[in-house]
């Protein structure tokens, strides 16, 4: 029933109700020498994929007693659901920890309660205040625990053992502050979390001011592309892909959004905000002109927009501009 991805790796699908990801893939990796069993990703914090776990939990013979969990990176479809379990030890990396908690720290003074701060970031990202309500709505902002941080915070470099495999832990910072994979070097075996996507790219965003994400995105590609991997598992979608080429596809995919952004603000002449930007960029999403767009993937498209006007103008390719506490950029 459920397909053994490699040796004692079972490639659990999670269904991801609303969201165009579709599925979590899910690693459920079996001890065959009588120690713990780990679990790596888990879905959404709701009934849908909760059920869906659960079940493969029970069928593979996974239980709390016997089994410990690990988080790629701190999106709710891989991390709400083992962050809303009881009394399971979760493996996470230290710079995705280290954001959440300053996040819950910003809210304590600012008053808000639920994570990232939709009304700021909806600010930043240059979008309509009518936003906000729908924001609140998405399945990603939903049932997430925000006042849990007893994770056990993993760095680049520390062991694993689970069974025959022995990872090491990776740090991949760019598509969140500090994603991390598991990464097996006899074996050549890569659990990538979303760095690496096979047939969607990874979303890029802007988190906040201090973190490069497009730049170490970027980095983290190259540090990729040095090892040795003869399987990749990523977080989403098919493992039946060439990663090299893959990841030069991917590199190739920002340096031409990066020249697309440069063309708007040259043409355009004037002070523009991330979303005013992400309107006149080409995106693959179905509907054909940007107000045909749904309000979540134009708040997706928008913090990809200013993760590449970020990169820029940290690199005094263009220039960025605060008014009203709103974020402007131009050439
Ligand atoms: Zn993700």
């Amino acid at each position: 029933m459920y397909k053994e991805a490699a040796d004692n790796i079972y490639l659990v699908e999670i269904p991801l109700p609303n969201s165009p990801l579709k599925v979590l893939n899910s690693y459920f990796i079996r001890s065959d020498t009588g120690g713990r069993n780990l679990i790596v990703d888990s879905g959404f914090n709701n009934d849908i994929c909760k059920a869906a776990f659960y079940e493969a939990m029970e069928v593979l013979g996974f239980d709390k007693n016997n089994t410990d969990f690990y988080a790629t990176h701190l999106h709710g479809d891989h991390l709400a659901l083992m962050q809303a379990m009881e009394d399971v030890n979760i493996y996470f990396g230290r710079f995705d920890a280290e954001y959440l908690e300053r996040r819950e720290q910003q809210n304590k003074k600012t008053g808000y309660f639920g994570g990232r701060n939709i009304y700021l970031a909806v600010e930043l990202f240059g979008m309509p205040k009518e936003y906000v309500e729908v924001l609140f709505k998405a399945e990603f902002m939903k049932n997430r625990r925000h006042d849990r941080n007893n994770y056990i915070r993993v760095d680049e470099g520390d062991k694993f053992s689970v069974g025959s495999y022995d990872f090491e832990v990776v740090l991949f910072a760019g598509h969140t502050p500090g994603q991390t994979a598991l990464y097996d070097k006899n074996k050549k075996i890569l659990i990538c979390g979303d760095h690496i996507l096979g047939n969607i790219s990874p979303n890029i965003t802007f988190w906040e001011t201090d973190f490069d994400s497009l730049g170490n995105y970027l980095d983290s590609l190259e540090k990729a592309k040095k090892m040795d991997i003869k399987q990749i598992l990523c977080g989403h979608r098919s493992n039946d892909f060439d990663v090299y080429a893959r990841i030069d596809e991917i590199i190739k995919h920002h340096q031409m959004r990066l020249d697309e952004v440069v063309e708007i603000l040259n043409r355009e002449q004037r002070n523009m905000t991330a979303y005013e930007i992400a309107a006149k960029m080409t995106w693959s999403v179905k509907a054909d002109m940007w107000s045909k767009y749904t309000k979540e993937q134009q708040w997706f498209a928008s913090g990809e927009a200013l993760a590449h006007l970020e990169y820029l103008h940290k690199r005094e390719r263009i220039k960025k501009y605060i008014i009203d506490e709103m974020l402007y950029y131009s050439i």
